[in-house]
Order: C-alpha cells, then structure tokens, then sequence
C-alpha cells in the first residue's frame, strides 16, 4: 500500500522534500518532478507520451506552491507558471521510487 506524504517542503535549491507516514524521506529533484507533471498539457492524452522536452525546463525550476487536493493528490504551483499538475500520492511516491534520493528510513 502506497504511504501517504506527511511533508512536502523545500529542501535546497534543486530538490524539495518528501516525508511518508512509513516514516521515509526522500530528496527530489524539482526538475523530475516538473518533467513528469501528469497533466495533459504536458503528456498526450492519446499515446500516453510526454509532450514536454526535458532540455526546455529550466534548471532552475522550483515549486512556488504546494495545495493538498483532498486526500489522494497534491497540486504544484511552479515557478514556470504552470500549476495544472495534480500529482497522485501513489504518483509522487514512485518517482521518489525511481527518481528520488533516500535520505531517510
Ligand atoms: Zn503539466
């Protein structure tokens, strides 16, 4: 079963904070997490394929605003503008999986 995120918070200038209520933490990239925004402004509702180049993200992207969307998805706020992400918790989860640095267990 998927935890649920207890923390979300800048943690440096290019990764942000992720705590679980298994007590994980986990440093991620913004830039993964703005690359695989799962909106469909950013991934072909069609082929399921990203329509965003990941060279056409700054690297100095971050996330201005965090809003919990009940109890199942967080909405980003990026310093880019864009804000029509609405990342899953079972999302956010497997990219700290597969793109996150563990910093804690
Ligand atoms: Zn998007």
């Amino acid at each position: 079963m998927t935890p649920n995120p207890t923390q979300i918070q800048p943690l440096s200038a290019t990764e942000i904070l992720l705590g679980w209520s298994n007590q994980d933490q986990f440093a991620l990239p913004y830039i993964e997490l703005r690359f695989y925004c799962p909106c469909a402004g950013c991934v072909d509702e069609h082929t399921g394929q990203r329509t965003v180049d990941r060279s056409s993200i700054s690297p100095e992207i971050r996330a201005t605003d965090v809003r919990l969307i009940g109890r199942y998805a967080v909405q980003l706020t990026w310093s880019d503008g864009h804000d029509t992400g609405m990342y899953h918790y079972d999302r956010l989860w497997e990219l700290c999986q597969k793109q996150g640095r563990k910093i804690k267990s």
